[in-house]
């Protein structure tokens, strides 16, 4: 392996990501920020606007939306706000998704303190695998997002067949994951930085060294973009061209999907 890290085996794996987010849960925002130096923060409100979800003024129903891996809720919020600040739409929903019991409650934290904890039922949170969503009916959402999500299943083409099972036709796959960088030279001191630096600032910040180095491997072993785009077609998605916008050099990109 790179750098000598040890390669997790799959059979470990779920349990060592319902382990990683266990123990990060409640710094998790802290670590972000530090980590990706805030960018994160624009990469989702880019992701977000670009998607530009939300019950048109005349339009005939809400729209339901489900974000999966949701975590502490970064996402779910911004799509509501979006979809209230630009449409007017205050009626769509929204599902929170996640398999990890304590990321969830985080973003269930932030919601109780939230505008929409209005009583009207509109956001809900569902402890749910990714790759099975057992709770979650067939052709029931009209948008399923994903964000920094969809590299740590498993089994992340089953996860991909689940998000086509979920959503009606006409429904929106989108999908924010860490990426691959395609310039040599860049990618070479985005390596460096993230093998050395990024577990160091897990150790200082969270005192957890461990689960810092498995999310900097995890993002190495992520498929590139072409490969990506060619499992959210044999998922059955209509992909648009070109398939997929990198964000900072590659770090990230955005996947776009539609159920036809
Ligand atoms: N979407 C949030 C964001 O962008 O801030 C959280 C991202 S966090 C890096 C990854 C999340 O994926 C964790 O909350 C973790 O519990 C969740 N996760 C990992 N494997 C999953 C699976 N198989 N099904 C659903 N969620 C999963």
């Amino acid at each position: 392996t790179h750098f000598g890290f040890k390669t997790v085996q799959k059979e470990d794996k779920e349990k060592l990501v319902g382990g990683v987010f266990s123990s990060v849960a409640s710094k998790y925002d802290v670590m972000n920020d530090a980590m990706s130096m805030g960018v994160h923060r624009l990469w989702k409100s880019h992701f977000i606007d670009r998607l530009d979800a939300g019950m048109r003024p005349g339009s005939s129903r809400p729209l339901d939306f489900l974000d999966v891996a949701g975590g502490t809720g970064d996402i779910a919020f911004g799509l509501l706000d979006h979809a209230e600040k630009k449409f007017g739409d205050v009626s769509s929903t929204m599902t929170v998704a996640d398999i990890n019991p304590d990321m969830l409650h985080e973003g269930e934290l932030r919601f109780q303190k939230s505008k929409w904890n209005d009583g009207s039922d509109r956001v809900k949170f569902l402890v749910q695998n990714g790759e099975i969503m057992d709770k979650i009916e067939d052709n029931s959402k009209d948008v399923y997002t994903i964000a920094f999500g969809i590299r740590n299943f498993t089994d992340v083409q089953a996860g991909l067949n689940t998000a086509y099972r979920v959503l009606r036709p006409g429904g929106i796959f989108a999908c924010l994951e860490f990426s691959q960088v395609e310039n040599p030279a860049i990618d070479y001191a985005y390596q460096a930085y993230s093998f050395s630096l990024l577990p160091l600032m897990g150790q200082l910040i969270a005192n957890d060294r461990d689960s810092y180095q498995y999310l900097v491997e995890s993002i190495r072993k992520f498929p590139n973009q072409e490969t990506f785009k060619g499992m959210i077609q044999k998922a059955g998605f209509y992909v648009p061209e070109p398939g997929y916008e990198n964000l900072t050099f590659g770090v990230a990109s955005i996947h776009i999907g539609v159920k036809l």
